[in-house]
């Protein structure tokens, strides 16, 4: 059988109209090849248009980001930081490379993110976190009015890491200008990309220049080279930005698309009972990055059959993201949830759950194959009970 052509989970998608060529020729044209220049500014100034944020400062990755925003907000050495715990490691790992402490978060079925209960729980062990990093899970707010309702009565600000929710919008405001600082990623596989970046998003211009200060080595403003801070070479290179300028008016398009991908998906599945797609909360939009589905604890079905049987025929599914305090780096953390469950919350969706692909680039056809493997697993679900207990 011929293999049939590979299904991404989410790859790079340039605009048709080749926008991005346009930003980088001009750089190449101007020879402003170097770090920094007319497309990182602009870059940050059409984010910040688009967004409402603003100060966008352009950094070489969103984690970059995140580092830059914890020590603008004075993490340090035996701090503690509290953090959704369902989310990529890049969330939690420049705690660390602070030295200061993290303490993970269990999240809510609604939004599949930070729960307020979890996080009062954990207020009452820690009342003095430096900050909390909340996560927009694949697409979707975290739910900021309850959380803030919280993080106020202790006065903790938010490092709000919107990496995956470039675009979504929490009651009418965007995702990554609802925390007290923002974070986007420009990754490969991102809503958008520049083959590799991130912005930190900040209120103020005087915090825009201490991070722009310190992501360029902290050279102090002298004729030679002086030093009385600790710098980073964090900067978005300005060929870097060119490609991110030309994604920014593709990024409506890739947003409808990922809505599509889900609406599909949604559609496809609506007579298999043990199929739930991630809920949509109704207080704001997603971008819908990925589109996830959790298959019922009854199912004999388990989500890693369905990656198995998607691969086998040249389709990328992937796990839900495994929860950080399950993480060996983490694990001896603490870890709070709202109740005294057998399971969390958070621990319930990674193994009732899988992201299916969601590139921008699907087509009809090939969104027809997934949902075909998909269905034809349920449909013979038997079998696969059967397989399991062997
Ligand atoms: C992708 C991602 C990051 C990291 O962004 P990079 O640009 O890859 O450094 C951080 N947090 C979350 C939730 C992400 O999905």
């Amino acid at each position: 059988m011929a293999r049939e052509s590979k299904i991404f989970l989410a790859s790079p998608h340039m605009s048709d109209e080749c926008f991005e060529q346009e930003y980088i020729k001009q750089a190449f044209d101007t020879n402003w090849i170097a770090p920094l220049g007319p497309n990182v500014d602009g870059f940050e100034k059409e984010v910040c248009n688009y967004t409402g944020a603003n100060y966008g400062v352009a950094l070489s990755a969103g984690t970059a980001a995140i580092h830059m925003g914890l020590k603008y907000l004075d993490v340090k050495q035996g701090d503690y930081v509290f953090c959704s715990s369902l989310t990529f490691s890049a969330s939690a790992n420049p705690i660390l490379y602070l030295g200061a402490i993290p303490v993970f978060i269990d999240s809510d079925y609604d939004t599949w993110n930070i729960c307020p209960k979890s996080l009062e729980n954990a207020f009452k062990k820690y009342p003095n976190p430096k900050a909390l990093i909340t996560v927009n899970l694949y697409g979707q707010s975290a739910d900021y009015d309850r959380i803030k309702e919280v993080t106020d009565r202790y006065n903790v600000p938010i490092l709000e890491d919107a990496a995956e929710s470039l675009g979504a919008t929490y009651k009418g405001k965007q995702s990554g200008t609802l925390g007290n600082l923002g974070v986007y990623s420009f990754n490969g596989n991102k809503i958008i990309t520049t083959s590799g970046g991130g912005m930190l998003l900040v209120n103020k211009l005087e915090a825009a220049k201490k991070i722009k200060f310190w992501a360029t080595q902290s050279r102090e403003d002298l004729p030679y080279y002086h030093h009385k801070e600790i710098g980073y070479n964090y900067r978005m290179s300005n060929i870097v930005a060119g490609i991110g300028r030309g994604q920014l008016r593709v990024l409506d398009e890739r947003i409808a698309k990922k809505k599509y991908i889900y609406e599909y998906y949604k559609d496809a599945f609506k007579d298999i009972d043990e199929i739930e797609m991630m809920p949509t909360a109704d207080y704001g939009t997603s971008n819908y990055w990925l589109s996830c589905i959790t298959i019922k604890r009854e199912s004999p079905v388990r989500p890693k059959d369905i990656i198995q049987s998607l691969a086998l025929r040249n389709i990328e599914a992937r796990h839900i993201w495994k929860p950080l305090h399950k993480q060996p780096i983490f694990s001896k953390y603490d870890y709070f949830t709202a109740n005294d469950f057998e399971e969390s919350c958070c621990e319930n969706i990674f193994n009732q759950g899988l992201c299916l692909p969601s590139d921008t680039k699907i087509t009809d056809y090939d969104l027809h194959r997934v949902t075909e493997v998909v269905k034809g697993i349920f449909s013979s679900q038997l079998e696969v009970g059967v397989r399991n207990v062997l």
